[in-house]
């Protein structure tokens, strides 16, 4: 029997003509089964994993990501030059970073203006840009003076 989940994960490895392992297709199934976008990190979905019988390891968890990147299926949000997100959603957007609980979100893009940006240097052309914007708790006593 085939749960609309598993059809979900099974038709997005299709699209991007990833052979369906096993264990590509569990993955896929947690990362898009429910139609939402989803961050993740390697050791996020690899928590998420270890609650189901999908037998994967870390470091499978963080190849099958990679390859999920290359495939054009996910995207790469770096946070601190060390700490990686990967995105369901691949078209540009603004994400939110929370510092205080480490979480990626997607921000509103519809109210991200971005007037002018320098020019690439000679013989580059601006490939992208990643706009994240760190969100920190308001101290609580801040706001009551
Ligand atoms: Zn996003």
């Amino acid at each position: 029997m085939t749960t609309e989940a598993q059809k979900r994960g099974k038709d997005w490895l299709g699209q991007a003509k990833l052979r369906p392992t096993r264990q590509r297709l569990a993955l896929a199934e947690l990362l898009i089964g429910d139609g939402q976008n989803r961050h993740v990190t390697a050791e996020s979905l690899f928590a998420a994993a270890k609650k189901t019988d999908v037998g994967v390891s870390l470091a499978t968890v963080y190849n099958t990501l990679r390859a999920f990147c290359d495939a054009g299926l996910m995207q790469e949000v770096t946070v601190d030059g060390s700490k990686s997100y990967f995105d369901t959603n691949t078209h540009d957007h603004p994400h939110f970073f929370w510092e205080n609980d480490g979480k990626l979100t997607d921000a509103p893009a519809e109210e991200l203006r971005i007037a002018s940006l320098p020019n690439a240097p000679d013989g580059y052309e601006i490939a992208s840009v990643d706009v994240v914007i760190r969100l920190r708790a308001r101290d609580a006593a801040e706001g009551k003076a």
